[in-house]
């Protein structure tokens, strides 16, 4: 070869190696970069369970991944006896290595090629980390290579805890139980940190072998893994000797437990509104849950009876207004009869459970006091004439009696008199977002069950007054404690709340019914229940300054029956509930600065005049100093044989001045049925000026035997008519009654807008000396030529 031929050999060859040490450079460089980004961001992208937790953390039920699998969400922590045992068991050098042992790799190779087989893995935790991301591959020699490259850059990212909390998370344990969280409650129905060491080393052995433990087969190879590994952690000093001989006495698991399902509609609730998949904490004290829903339970099974087969129990805290015990349906009741319903989010007719509301804003606003008399007398109000659910009538009736016996009729009386459109927007801005539709849609009957509440929203109305009484300020209820707390006022001042509460403790409970002597009648609670109309609802509603319970009782697809009425079916299970509650606060003090202590007339409820004999006093709020004094008691004079007189037929000198209670005929004819004492205005000496008073009232229109003809609107309505009357005291006040109902009364101008049904009709009107005038009237449809 030639010099040159030489030095052209050497060039190649060193351009060669030149070339060749660049490959290898560029190599290297393609391998870190691909090093660097050779794990996703997250290992696990795997479907995991719904977790509900108490506010204690403890679980409260969980709900099966989209792969049905019991896989919890990744958890936090792994326990220190579990570590140990992992640690001890599947990787002695774990806390050392960089996620490639050469020892364990070395012993491994050493062991296979003497065997002849594949017996050792030699895989660190990393490793099998890598493994569990990689959905277990089948295992190769090119496939182990990759494991460890892997595992090198896991151990690059993450500390070695976090490396062992995601292990033990994605973790086998047999049948479809992924992860210690889940296997702890499946196999030992206690959480993972509550375990023993017995326990630990048995869940410790399992990911390995994930086939043995179900269903309690292969029992004698689980116990000597387990009990191996026992030994192990004896020698190495993790346990003492008395714990590793009392660790070997402890039984494996045999069948799986089932896991927790304390609070099932509220699971499925966080499902349907997007926590899926995620660990969810909440602000139910499971002890009250438990408690709640067994004391339902044990009422249903009485109800089930009756075909009442659905009931919801709410409990919130007025202190946090956190919702403590959320129950939505008796799951005893089976799918059948749609347990698995959310009866707390379904929309109910209201029946009674929103009068105090009316009683509380009526005396804000001065329209009544709390004691005040209200009619109770058979009263229409356009083509609306409602009953008391007794029956009865009772002329006239307290306020705060009407609320808490629930008396219809002056309950919408009273509706009339605060106004009925001022009352519906009073709902909506107290947070009833049910109340959909507009106050004529609704009319009078609002009041008496017409427009539709669920219960959490009913429940927090309640939670907020409580709040505004004791606190001055409210917020929304809160489930989870992650939500913020959202500060506002209650649209009802405290005097009024208070006021209102006091009319809903009810001493008087109804003795009749065996339900209620078992309750502790010296704790104090205010109550109201609510009965639909056709019986389809109970409700009740309870608070105290600590709690305020709601129960609904009914069937979920609506169909009523006897029987289910608030205070039969839903009033003794809110009572067995607050028993069951720990009592911290007695009553709610009063608002001194928005309450005022007043004189009151001790029969009307009215402010007294010097006529009112019977005087009391009693705290009222603020507002209700704007109504009337009494106008019930007047001063009559008689003569001595008890006549009523007057200047133009008797001597001054020889009357007798009494002061007497005088109410409108109409009111009267039943007010003196249930008060035996009262005593009726005496009649006038035959020859006094007003003796004769039944020519002071006279009906002007319509006249005796007149025919009104009232035309039908296209939309098929009765045209409306006028009455008249005239009296001559200009004081007079007046009652008018079509059909023996109570339509309306009037003073100054004596005139009513009716709208009677074609036909015949009685038309009767009263003024408060026990006047009387009445007539036929007959209505026609039609036009007069
Ligand atoms: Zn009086």
């Amino acid at each position: 070869m030639s010099a040159h031929a030489l030095y052209g050999f050497l060039l190649v060859r060193r351009r060669r190696k030149v070339l060749r040490r660049k490959w290898y450079l560029f190599s290297f460089w393609i391998f870190l970069v691909w090093y660097a980004d050779c794990l996703p961001d997250e290992l696990f992208d795997d479907s995991t369970s719904t977790v509900l937790l108490d506010s204690d953390g403890n679980l409260l039920g969980a709900h099966i991944a989209d792969d049905h699998q019991w896989r919890f969400p990744e958890s936090k922590t792994v326990p220190y006896k579990f570590r140990a045992c992992i640690v001890e068991f599947e990787d002695r050098g774990f806390y050392s290595h960089m996620g490639v042992s050469p020892s364990g790799v070395g012993r491994a190779l050493w062991q296979n090629v003497r065997s002849g087989r594949r017996v050792s893995g030699g895989s660190t935790l990393t490793m099998q980390l890598v493994r569990l991301m990689r959905k277990n591959p089948p295992r190769t020699y090119s496939e182990k290579v990759y494991e460890m490259i892997l595992a090198t850059r896991i151990e690059m990212r993450y500390s070695k805890s976090e490396i062992l909390r995601m292990y033990a998370s994605h973790a086998p344990f047999g049948n479809n139980v992924v992860g210690l969280d889940a296997a702890a409650w499946r196999f030992f129905g206690r959480p993972a940190n509550q375990l023993s060491w017995a326990e630990s080393a048995t869940l410790a052995v399992l990911p390995n072998a994930p086939g043995l433990i179900y269903p309690g087969k292969n029992h004698d190879l689980l116990r000597n893994k387990r009990n191996r590994l026992l030994n192990r952690l004896r020698k190495i000093g993790k346990i003492s000797e008395s714990e590793y001989r009392l660790a070997l006495l402890e039984r494996l698991p045999e069948k799986p437990h089932p896991l927790p399902n304390a609070a099932p509609h509220l699971l499925q609730k966080c499902i349907a509104e997007g926590k899926k998949g995620r660990v969810i904490r909440t602000n139910i004290r499971s002890r009250i849950q438990k408690e709640a829903d067994f004391l339902l339970e044990n009422h249903a099974q009485l109800l089930r009876e009756n075909g009442i087969f659905n009931g919801a129990v709410m409990v919130t805290s007025v202190e946090t207004g956190e919702v403590i015990a959320y129950i939505g349906n008796v799951v005893e009741s089976g799918s059948e009869h749609a347990n698995q319903v959310n009866c707390i989010d379904a929309s109910r007719s209201t029946g009674s459970i929103i009068k105090p509301l009316l009683y509380g804003k009526s005396l804000e606003s001065g329209t009544i006091a709390p004691s005040m008399f209200l009619r109770d007398v058979p009263s229409r109000f356009g083509n609306f004439s409602p009953k008391n659910f007794a029956g009865t009538f009772e002329g006239l009736i307290p306020a705060d009696e009407a609320l808490f016996r629930s008396l219809n009729i002056p309950m919408v009386h009273l509706l009339q008199n605060y106004g009925l459109t001022k009352f519906h927007s009073n709902l909506k801005r107290m947070g009833f977002t049910t109340v959909r539709r507009s106050a004529s849609h609704y009319g009078l009957s609002l009041i008496l069950g017409g427009a539709e509440v669920n219960m959490f929203e009913l429940n927090q109305v309640y939670t907020r007054m409580a709040q505004q009484l004791r606190y001055g300020e409210t917020s929304q209820l809160r489930l989870f404690p992650s939500e913020e707390r959202d500060i506002s006022e209650f649209p009802m001042n405290s005097g009024s709340v208070f006021a209102m509460f006091e009319a809903m403790l009810e001493v008087r409970r109804p003795d009749e019914d065996n339900n209620w002597h078992l309750f502790d009648s010296s704790r104090k609670i205010a109550w109201k229940t609510g009965t639909s109309y056709g019986f389809r609802d109970a409700w009740a509603v309870g608070v105290t300054p600590d709690y305020v319970v709601s129960v609904w009782v009914g069937n979920a697809d609506g169909e009523g029956r006897p029987g289910l009425t608030g205070v039969q079916a839903a009033a003794p299970i809110l009572f067995d509930i607050f028993q069951s509650l720990p009592m911290k606060t007695e009553w709610f003090q009063q608002p001194e600065s928005e309450m005022v202590e007043v004189e009151v007339c001790s029969v009307s409820g009215h402010r007294p005049t010097e006529n009112c004999e019977k005087q009391t006093t009693a705290w009222w709020p603020k507002g209700a100093l704007q109504t009337t004094a009494c106008p019930y008691h007047q001063r009559i004079h008689l003569n001595r044989q008890g006549k009523r007189v007057n200047s133009s037929c008797a001597d001054p000198m020889e009357m007798q001045h009494a002061n007497w209670m005088i109410i409108a005929p109409d009111v009267e004819e039943y007010y003196k049925k249930y008060h035996p004492l009262y005593k009726p205005l005496p009649p006038y000496l035959s020859q006094c000026e007003g003796a004769n008073t039944s020519n002071s009232l006279s009906i002007l229109y319509p006249d005796i035997g007149q025919k009104i003809y009232l035309p039908v609107g296209l939309n098929g309505e009765q045209q409306a008519t006028v009455f008249r009357c005239s009296h001559s005291n200009k004081d007079a006040v007046l009652f008018w009654h079509l059909d023996g109902q109570f339509v309306q009364q009037t003073a100054e101008f004596h005139e009513i807008v009716v709208r009677p049904e074609v036909g015949k009709h009685l038309l009767t009107v009263y003024d408060t000396e026990g006047n009387k005038k009445s007539m036929w009237v007959e209505i026609v449809a039609g036009r007069i030529e």
